[in-house]
């Protein structure tokens, strides 16, 4: 049996906070924030839990003084559906968890706010994927994994940011058809169907499905045979909407030479114009490419993101302008994660009917490579 390496102490984690974030925080709150992680590390030692934290996390939360597994929604999918753990502590938003949850059911799944939901899975919900799919029978549904149990539960195959346009061409393979049906966020939707060269509906939701099907085959008509076709869903993340193509001029304009990266949730004009689009592990991942190299980097993503990479590489960026934080993200912080430990708080819960119905799905996009 492996045994557990010793704990730092307030007064390790601080010295190791002045290193490495002294731009972030104020000494005296750095002794503050180093103490809080020496009592969280504590509790996730005493109630063998582990800690899947987001790459939106604020630093303090992200770092590795922090014990836990950092990564993107995939990633972390992976990891909950393995961890050995009694307790899941997500530093994320609810879908996520929620995930986590319907991977692996016998575990407590906890978020430390309730509040922290998502522009994107807010945006549909289980009786819409039935109205589309009475609409368009037979065409396979793709659920960005931003949606919750209940969208997933009536969804074919969910997917994540970073492997969107494999689980597509999968679908179509496996339903041997060249249209799919992708929830809910229209750009990333649109982003995808651009690399794919696919052509792309955005169905009218409150008009009767008659009316709906005979626009979507007016429209499709003419299409070549084998293009294909993606149906969307109208879906915006309220962070990654706000960047537009003049941000990403202003910054060349600004910083000359900059290699500018973006989240697929930002919209196509802005995708188009910048270096390199792709998930946040794989944004994470590109900044030591060759490509990059010692060019100034800097990201349209949410901000937090950028804090823990710009204390890590000297080329990466802290553009205020450009910066956005997500509410929901916000919402986790050492105190909130304290306590959701101390008091065991927030349980997630998924009624087992739907869970067994969400499962299919998200293990279907875990697969797909
Ligand atoms: S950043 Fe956007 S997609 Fe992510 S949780 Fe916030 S609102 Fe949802």
């Amino acid at each position: 049996m492996t045994k557990n390496p010793p704990l730092l102490t307030q007064q390790e984690i601080y010295e190791q906070f002045k290193i490495k974030y002294s731009q972030y925080s104020p000494d005296f709150e750095l002794l503050i924030k180093a103490g809080q992680v020496e009592k969280l590390n504590r509790l996730v030692r005493e109630k063998n839990a582990v800690i899947l934290k987001h790459n939106y996390m604020s630093w303090d939360l992200q770092c590795d003084e922090v014990l836990g597994i950092r990564g993107d929604s995939l990633e972390l999918s992976r990891k909950a559906g393995e961890t050995e753990a009694d307790i899941i502590l997500f530093l994320g938003v609810k879908f996520m968890a929620e995930t986590a949850k319907v991977l692996n059911p016998k575990k407590t799944v906890l978020i430390p706010s309730l509040k922290a939901g998502c522009s994107l899975s807010s945006s549909i919900a289980g009786t819409d994927v039935r109205k589309l799919k009475q609409m368009f029978p037979g065409i396979p549904v793709v659920a960005y994994v931003n949606t919750d149990a209940d969208t997933k539960s009536e969804v074919d195959v969910c997917c994540a940011s970073g492997n969107a346009s494999k689980v597509v061409q999968w679908a179509m393979k496996e339903w041997k058809t060249n249209k799919v049906i992708f929830l809910p966020d229209k750009f990333l939707a649109q982003n995808v169907a651009r690399e794919m060269g696919a052509d792309i509906f955005f169905p009218n939701v409150s008009a009767d499905a008659t009316t709906t099907t005979k626009e979507f085959a007016l429209r499709t008509k003419h299409i070549a045979p084998k293009t294909p076709i993606f149906i969307g869903w109208e879906g915006k993340c309220e962070v990654h909407e706000k960047f537009t193509p003049e941000d990403v001029d202003g910054l060349r304009h600004d910083f000359p030479g900059v290699y500018i990266m973006a989240h697929p949730e930002c919209p196509p004009e802005v995708v188009k114009k910048v270096d390199f689009a792709g998930s946040t592990g794989e944004m994470i991942k590109n900044v030591t490419s060759p490509d990059v190299q010692d060019r100034q980097v800097a990201f349209f993503t949410e901000c937090a993101m950028v804090e823990i990479l710009a204390a890590q590489h000297k080329n990466v960026l802290q553009v205020c302008s450009i910066q956005k934080r997500c509410p929901h993200m916000a919402q986790n912080n050492l105190e909130t994660v304290i306590e959701a430990l101390e008091k065991m708080q927030y349980k997630i819960t998924v009624p087992e009917d739907l869970r067994k119905k969400a499962e299919l799905p998200i293990r279907r996009m875990i697969a797909v490579k």
